[in-house]
C-alpha cells in the first residue's frame, strides 16, 4: 500500500489501500468493491485544479466511449460566493456505453470541497439521469452540475 506500489502517490490513496488491505485481513469482503480509477487528485494552485478518475485521453486510450460536457466555473449564478470574475473551467467525463460518469476537472477557487460531489457519484457509479435530481442549493457553485448536465444533454 502507499507510495511503494507506484499506483497513486497521495497520501488519501495510501490510506484508503491502507484501509482496504486492513479489511481484507480483517476478513471483511472488500475487494471486489476496491477501486483503482477513483483517484483524486487536488493542485493548490490559484486557480486550483481539482480532478478524480482518468482524463478523456486516458479513458480513450482503455477503448471506453466517452463523451465531455464544459461549463465555464465562473458563468453560473452562484459563482460570485466565491469572488467575482472567478475564471475556470468545470467538466465531466460521461461513459456512453453505461450512462455514468467515470471522470471529472474543476478549476477555480475552493474548488477543492466540489470535488468530492464528483468522486461520490462516481464511486456509487449514479447514472447520469439520476443526477439531474440531485438539486443543488441556490446560490452556490454547485449548480455547475446542472449546466455540465445541460451541456451533456439532459
Ligand atoms: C514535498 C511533498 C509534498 C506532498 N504533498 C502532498 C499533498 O499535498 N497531498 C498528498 O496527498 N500527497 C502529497 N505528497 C505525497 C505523499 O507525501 C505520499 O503519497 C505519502 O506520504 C505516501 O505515504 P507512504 O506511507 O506510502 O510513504 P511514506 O510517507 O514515504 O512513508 C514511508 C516510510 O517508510 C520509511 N522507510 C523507508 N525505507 C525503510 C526501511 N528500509 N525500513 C524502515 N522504514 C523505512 C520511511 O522513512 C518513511 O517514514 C507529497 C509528497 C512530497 C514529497
Amino acid at each position: 500500500m502507499g507510495d511503494c506500489n507506484g499506483l497513486a502517490l497521495l497520501t488519501h490513496m495510501g490510506k484508503y489501500q491502507a484501509r482496504i488491505a486492513g479489511d481484507v485481513i480483517a476478513g471483511k469482503d472488500a475487494r471486489d468493491r476496491a477501486s483503482r480509477d477513483v483517484v483524486t487528485r487536488v493542485t493548490f494552485t490559484d486557480p486550483q485544479v481539482c480532478a478524480v478518475g482518468p482524463t478523456g485521453a486516458q479513458a480513450r486510450e482503455r477503448g471506453i466511449d466517452v463523451r465531455v460536457a464544459r461549463f465555464p466555473t465562473g458563468e453560473v449564478s452562484g459563482a460570485y460566493t466565491q469572488g467575482e470574475g472567478i475564471s475556470g473551467t468545470s467538466q465531466i467525463l460521461v461513459d456512453e456505453s453505461r450512462h455514468v460518469i467515470i471522470g471529472a476537472t474543476f478549476t477555480g477557487p475552493a474548488m477543492q470541497e466540489l470535488l468530492h460531489s464528483a468522486t461520490v457519484a462516481i464511486a456509487g457509479r449514479v447514472p447520469v439521469e439520476t443526477l439531474w435530481h440531485a438539486v443543488p442549493s441556490f446560490p452556490t457553485v454547485s449548480e455547475v452540475w446542472l449546466r455540465l448536465l445541460e451541456e451533456y444533454g439532459l
